[in-house]
């Protein structure tokens, strides 16, 4: 029986279990560090409690904390989300000793997937491509350098532990060799405390794509087709599509058997990603697992129509699948675009900080998984995600049309955003086309980054709203009476601040 649910998380993702939650008639619980007090989460659930500290090793990542609340307040399941402790075998396992449902797949098969040597022996095993390359590097140099020459250059170091794009180093040639797989060794200790690192083929111009695999206690494993995710920055993804421009219907089915077989070769069960590298020449490979919910899950939802949080909670329930693979259809196209709180002009770094002014787009076909409100904080310790953009059109024509529509309504003052720079990508040509790769932003940088001439207006006019906004909380707050008498009207300011702006 699973009547309560509680969330152990934050952010877009929270929200969105818990709209899941409640739309079943389930009860959700919310948990929050000391930065997230008044985050939408807390709002949205029907219970929450602090866990601690702003910074995630004493908050979200606390694995006691958690648990002590889950017992406390009478939560039943508890849900990871994505990031966090979504993958952490030891979380899994410590739930399910307390006597709760881990809404997620066994600890064993978390653990078979966590570790990408680990995962790709079992692929290998189970008879699904792998990327060419080797197991644990040896001390031997030598060795190495054979292993490097017999896969043939360029190569990539891979922490067998690395996640979030971090952990890869590109090598050129034998030269480069030796020295970075020491600094990839220590990185790796450093960053995931274990330093195996691997060799991997550096394959040119391919394309990420994976895909979304279901499956329940009782066999049944479905597939609900691909997610194109090649619109990456520093191995991020940025930009989501399905179905994939790039994929033959063969191919396509040919990649979702294999993605079943991964499935089935580790007892799967919940909601998985197989992701897979897709060479120039269209031979794919797999590339790793990812044992949870992907933040880039809403474009199956789209075109399927299944929810799949909903699904997630059935298969923890014990249920087996509400749908089989012939209920599944691709129908239309769908887009998601990540919507940061970051400044593209200044290398992306983060921008949190208060968001004074937010109105997101509406309309036909259009859907936003965010938690941010006007005077909402973004906080300075979490990823700066602020939400999810996806559309949905009948044809990819029609979406990308949409999705540019979308972004012209959406407008965030008082934080900078990359609003302008998915807006760049809607309009490059390659991408129009369907024509890219996992290059694709580096190969079209300059353009990208040009100012953006579709947003000049209303991006004044959402500057005036926060700003009439702010001085009417000013003018009520301190003195109205007398602004008036020194003859100072908001509209003044506006025209000052129209003279003083280089929008
Ligand atoms: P992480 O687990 O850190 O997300 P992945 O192994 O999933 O790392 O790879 C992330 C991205 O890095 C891929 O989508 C791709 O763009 C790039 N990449 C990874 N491995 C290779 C490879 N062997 N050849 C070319 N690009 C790669």
């Amino acid at each position: 029986m699973i009547q309560k649910v509680l969330v152990a998380n934050r952010g877009e993702i929270a929200v969105r279990i818990i709209r899941s939650c409640r739309e079943m008639g389930i009860e959700s619980v919310a948990v929050y560090s000391d930065a997230d007090r008044s985050a939408m989460h807390v709002r949205y659930a029907d219970e929450a409690y602090r866990l601690g500290p702003a910074p995630s090793t004493q908050s979200y990542l606390n694995i006691d904390a958690i648990l002590s609340i889950a017992k406390k307040s009478g939560a039943h399941a508890i849900h990871p989300g994505y990031g966090f402790l979504s993958e952490n075998a030891d979380f899994a396992n410590r739930i399910r000793e307390a006597g709760l449902i881990f809404i997620g797949p066994s600890a064993e098969a978390i653990d078979a997937m966590g570790d990408k040597m680990r995962a790709r022996a079992l692929m290998q095993k189970a008879g699904v491509p792998i990327v060419p390359g080797t197991s644990a590097l040896a001390e031997d140099e030598d060795e190495i350098k054979k292993m490097a020459t017999q896969i043939g250059y360029p190569v990539m170091i891979k922490a067998s532990a690395g996640g979030g794009g971090k952990g890869m180093r590109l090598i050129n040639n034998e030269k480069e060799l030796i020295n970075g797989v020491r600094r990839a060794k220590s990185e790796a200790q450093t960053a995931f405390g274990n330093d195996a690192v691997y060799l991997e083929k550096y394959l040119l111009e391919p394309h990420h794509i994976e895909y979304q695999i279901m499956a329940d206690n009782f066999g049944n494993v479905v597939h609900l087709y691909e997610r194109e995710c090649s619109v990456q920055r520093r191995h991020q993804k940025v930009v989501e599509e399905t179905p994939s421009p790039f994929l033959t219907p063969q191919l396509r089915e040919q990649m979702a058997q294999q993605a079943i077989a991964a499935a089935k070769s580790v007892n799967y069960s919940g909601a998985g990603t197989i992701e897979f590298l897709v060479d120039r020449d269209r031979n794919f490979y797999f590339l790793e697992m990812n044992t949870r919910l992907q933040v880039e899950h809403p474009i199956t939802e789209r075109v399927t129509g299944f929810d799949l949080v909903k699904a997630q909670i059935q298969v923890a329930r014990n249920e087996p699948l509400s749908f089989g693979q012939k209920d599944v259809k691709q129908i239309g196209h769908a887009i998601e675009c990540r919507i940061y709180a970051e400044d593209p002009t200044h290398n992306f770094v983060p921008s949190p900080g208060l968001v004074k002014h937010i109105s997101e787009p509406l309309g036909l076909g259009v859907r936003t998984d965010g938690y941010v409100y006007e005077g909402y904080e973004i906080p300075m310790y979490y990823d700066p995600l602020i939400s999810k953009l996806i559309v949905w059109a009948p044809t990819r024509k029609a979406a990308i049309q949409r999705m540019k529509r979308a972004l012209y309504e959406y407008k965030i003052t008082g934080v900078k955003t990359n609003i302008a720079f998915v807006q760049k990508i809607m309009e490059a040509n390659d991408f129009v086309e369907g024509n890219y790769n996992t290059h694709f932003i580096a190969n079209n940088f300059d353009f990208l980054m040009q100012p953006d001439s579709n947003c000049g207006d209303c991006e004044d006019i959402a500057m005036i709203m926060a700003f009439l906004d702010y001085q009417n909380k000013q003018n009520k707050r301190h003195d109205f009476a007398r602004q008036r008498q020194t003859g100072q009207s908001n509209w003044k300011n506006v025209g000052r601040l129209f003279r003083h702006n280089p929008y």
